[in-house]
Order: structure tokens, then sequence, then C-alpha cells
């Protein structure tokens, strides 16, 4: 049996709760088809963040990251509780054009250049009056020279390049990401994260990212979210209080490999190999 949706979000309205923070889950469970074949990807969660903050949320395979991703973004609807960011519910956070998205298939259309795909999101948020953005953030992710191109013509990198750059292009207050560069190779995801990261704190948005890279996790966030297998539930969320802004050599400290131990030691009761 399921219990209601609670109905918090006032319909018709964008304008957030009166003290609502960030990230702002209560009670969430989502269970797909019915009977025999119902499947519980994730149930009871409860999790709250500041807005402006940076989430990640850790976990394996199957456990229910992007359903709660899904669910925020007005993708998917819960089977019980609700979520909420800075105060709005999904239906309101698409209405709202503050809300940027990346997923791992950077989800490019085939017959749209590079500019094209950016412009596109704009379009959609009817925010074309941020159209001169585009061309910096063509700079910012490295593609200059490649506006016109189409993504059949791009590597993997520069498409999940593309995809970034379409999800900044709103000026998100609440940035969602799905594995944004989950299929690529080690480098040019740790490029890639470096170029979210510089993004990030120029602007920093309310931001949501499901992940199964340890490292990444700790270096991006504020706070790391740990679930346990499916049925997903939130384990433990801890705080990452290395400063900001950043750096790489950040990657090379005690503390920060003390906190992907610590995350390791959440996740699989071991610490990470070196
Ligand atoms: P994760 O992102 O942690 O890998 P998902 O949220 O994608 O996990 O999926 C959680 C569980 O829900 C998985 O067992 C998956 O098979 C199931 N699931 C996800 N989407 C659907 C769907 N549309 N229909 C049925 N089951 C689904």
């Amino acid at each position: 049996m399921s219990t209601p949706i609670d109905p918090r979000p006032t319909a018709g309205t964008t304008a957030p709760r009166p003290g609502a923070t960030g990230i702002d889950l209560s009670g969430l469970s989502k269970t797909y088809g019915s009977g025999r074949r119902a499947v519980t990807a994730f149930q009871d969660t409860d999790l709250a963040t500041e807005r402006g903050s940076f989430l990640s949320l850790l976990g394996p395979s199957g456990c229910g990251k992007s359903t709660i991703l899904r669910i925020l973004a007005g993708l998917e609807t819960p089977t019980a509780g609700t979520a909420m960011v800075d105060g709005l519910g999904p239906e309101q956070l698409r209405a709202s054009a503050r809300l940027g998205i990346a997923f791992q298939d950077s989800a490019l259309l085939p017959w749209r250049s590079v500019r094209a795909n950016i412009r596109l999101a704009l379009e959609v948020a009817g925010k074309l009056e941020n159209e001169p953005y585009i061309d910096d953030l063509i700079d910012l992710v490295g593609l200059r020279g490649f506006e016109r191109a189409k993504p059949g013509q791009l590597s993997g990198g520069m498409r999940q390049r593309v995809s970034i750059a379409r999800a900044l292009v709103v000026r998100p207050e609440v940035l969602l990401l799905d594995e944004p560069f989950g299929a690529l190779d080690d480098m040019t995801r740790q490029r890639l994260n470096l170029e979210l990261l510089r993004i990030w704190t120029e602007k920093p948005a309310t931001t949501l990212m499901v992940t199964h890279g340890i490292s990444e996790a700790v270096f991006l966030s504020d706070q790391v979210a740990v679930m346990s297998a499916r049925p997903g539930r939130i384990v433990e969320v801890f705080d990452v209080d290395l400063p900001r802004p950043r750096t790489p050599e950040m990657m090379r400290t005690p503390e920060f490999h003390a906190l992907c131990d610590h995350a390791s030691e959440v996740l699989f009761g071991a610490p990470a190999a070196a």
C-alpha cells in the first residue's frame, strides 16, 4: 500500500516556500510496478541541504539515485513523501526556469549544432536574453571552434561538455547532474570535473550530483549522502570540510584521503584501495 503524495507545493506558483532551504526530501519512497512485479527502488528517504550547496549522492548501482534525481526534476512521481528544492516542488521548479540538468547520456539533438543545442535550453526556458552567455560557456567548456559542429562530429567528452553548457546556460539556481561524466575515461572525467567546479564556484547553485565515484563526490561536494543497496536508504550524510575554492592539489592531502576512506567504509565496509 502506498501513502498519498503530500500536496505541499501550491499549484500555480513558483514562489519559494518561506524559510526553504536547498534540497528537501521527506519520507520519499518510490516503487515501480505493483503486485509481484513491484520493485522498490528506495524508501523512507529524508535529506536536507542548504541552498547553494553541492550534494553528491553516492551508492551502488540500482539503489535509486537516478530515480531521486528524476523525481526532483519532475520526470518521475514518488510513491510517497515529498521532494523540494529551494522551496519549490518539481512542477514548480520546472516552470520556474531555474533548473539545469545534465545526464550521463548527453541527450543532444543530432541535427542541431553545438551552439543550437545549447540555445535550445534558452528556448525551452524562455530565457533568450541569456544568448550572449552561450559564447562565454563555449569558451569555458573549451569548445571554441566547434560551435557549428554537429554532435556526431564530436568525441564523447566534447558532447558532455555541450551537455554541461546546456545545463548552465539558463544560469540555474538548481543543478541536477546524473553521472554527467560517468561514461568517460578517467582523465577526461577529471578535467571536466575541474571545469564544472570552476563554473559552479563562480555561481553556486543548489546542486545534486548522482555518482558512484567516491573521489569526485568528495572533491566537488559540500556534503556526501551515501546510500545502501536496493531498496536504497540513506545510510549516512557527511560534511566535506575541505576549504573552497578547491584545487586539484587538495586531492593529494591526508584530509582528502581520509574523507574518501570514510565514504568507502560506509559504502563497502572497508577503506578504498589506494
Ligand atoms: P541508480 O541510479 O542508483 O543506479 P535507479 O534509480 O536507476 O538506480 O534505479 C533503481 C531501481 O529501480 C533499479 O532496480 C531499477 O531497475 C529500477 N527502475 C528504475 N527505473 C525503472 C522503471 N522505469 N521501471 C521499472 N523499474 C525501474
